[in-house]
């Protein structure tokens, strides 16, 4: 595996740079934790769209811009640093793949450039009150009536689905086989009669997570992504790049500088943290710990550059993407110590809150990013599919 980079790359991460650096100020809001509207969440999505990089990953005939592997690495890293929100992954990352990998023409022309442009915003209905890790078990069930499935049930955990336009949804079409032959992949508009979204609040505070409850809903058959039936295969296709996206290695390097110099400006017995064994030894550790993940989602990518996709490998990028990216948050609540605290006390509250600007965000970040072992399928469950689909034991 060849890791420099060649004049033609270092060109175009200048390229990037330059249209990070003269875009990003146009966003009044950067941090996920400043969005308060749908509109914050889409800022930075349209302004790419207008560019034509908002899905580097998609096939050019759908709208991806074309580049290699070793550019979409360049421009992740470089986006990473530069400090740009992150994309919601729903439209973009699971279901536009499904849909340009599995849907017929018409779903094609309907659905992926209103997801490229941000007009249609998708939530992800694969998890039940009793079906998030055994996911086959899944309860939610279409009924085909004529041209219509009638669909009742619940799904749970919605990410971000109060502001969503469609859902995309595993629902049981067959009780009587073997559970995963009985899935099929459906789409729903959200406006749908029957439809209710109710709130979930998490650790932080936050609205991030829902119920969605399906009670006689009826859903166009022409809305059913490929077969009856053979959904579990188009949900494990989405899982994997779901998984893999998880593991966000540029973030949590540009993450490491941060803690870096947080770091550098505490200090215990006169002394900056950075500078004591205890600490840069925690700070090591961790950078060790990414930069050996970093090499192994480059080697994922070398084998993507040869028409090899990820398979369950991603599980690995997720394990340790996930807690690398908790350590981080907890390094941070560390550092910053007693800082850390005011946040529980003073939430939702309109005091004025001591600390440098850097400590208020250090207990909701750490508490928010406790949901990264859980969601995409909990770190047990990936060391089982490791087990089982890559040791084979
Ligand atoms: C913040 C957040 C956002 C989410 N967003 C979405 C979303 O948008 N759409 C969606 O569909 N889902 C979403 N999820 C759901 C997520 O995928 C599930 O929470 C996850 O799959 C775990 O399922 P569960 O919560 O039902 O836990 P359970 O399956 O009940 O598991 C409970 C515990 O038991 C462990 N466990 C279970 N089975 C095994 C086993 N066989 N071996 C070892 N350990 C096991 C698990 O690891 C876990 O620690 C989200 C979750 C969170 C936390």
């Amino acid at each position: 595996m060849d890791v420099t980079f060649t004049p033609e790359e270092e060109a175009f991460r200048k390229e990037v740079q330059s249209f990070l650096a003269e875009n990003l100020p146009k966003l009044g809001k950067t941090s996920r934790r400043e969005f308060e509207t749908k509109e914050d969440f889409l800022g930075w999505h349209r302004i790419l769209a207008k560019k034509g990089w908002v899905a580097p990953h998609w096939p050019t005939q759908y709208g991806g811009t074309g580049w290699n592997v070793t550019q979409r690495y360049i421009y992740n890293e470089e986006s990473a640093r530069a400090e740009a929100p992150a994309l919601l992954p729903f439209g973009l990352s699971m279901v536009g793949p499904v849909i340009f990998t599995y849907g017929n023409e018409e779903q094609k022309k309907k659905f992926l450039p209103r997801i490229l442009s941000g007009e249609d915003w998708w939530c992800q209905g694969y998890s039940e009150p009793g079906a998030g890790s055994d996911l086959a078990s899944l309860k939610t069930r279409a009924v085909r009536e004529g041209d219509h499935y009638i669909v009742n049930g619940q799904k749970t955990w919605t990410t971000l689905a109060q502001y969503a336009d469609w859902i995309f949804c595993l629902v049981r079409t067959n009780p009587d086989v073997k559970q995963q032959e009985g899935i099929t992949f459906l789409l729903s508009d959200m406006k749908t009669p029957g439809i209710t979204v109710k709130p979930i609040i998490v650790l932080d505070g936050a609205h991030e997570v829902n119920e969605v409850f399906f009670d006689n809903v009826k859903v166009p058959v022409e809305n059913r992504v490929g077969e009856e039936n053979k959904g579990w295969t188009y949900a494990k296709f989405l899982l994997v790049n779901e998984r893999s996206g998880i593991a966000g290695v540029a973030r949590s390097k540009k993450a490491i500088e941060r803690l870096k110099e947080i770091a550098r400006a505490e200090t215990t017995d006169g002394k900056p943290l950075i500078a004591t064994d205890e600490f840069s030894r925690k700070i090591a550790e961790t950078e060790v710990e990414l930069s050996a993940l970093e090499y192994t989602e480059l080697r994922t990518l070398a084998q993507e550059s040869k028409g090899q996709m990820a398979g369950p490998e991603s599980s690995i990028l997720k394990i340790k993407g996930t807690e690398i990216q908790q350590r981080l948050t907890e390094l941070v609540v560390e550092a910053v110590g007693y800082y850390a605290y005011p946040y529980d006390r003073f939430f939702g509250e309109n005091e004025y809150v001591p600390g440098p600007d850097y400590a208020e965000a250090a207990a909701g970040n750490y508490f928010n990013m406790r949901k990264a072992s859980i969601y995409g399928g909990s770190n047990e469950i990936q060391r089982g599919i490791i087990a089982k689909a890559v040791l084979g034991l």
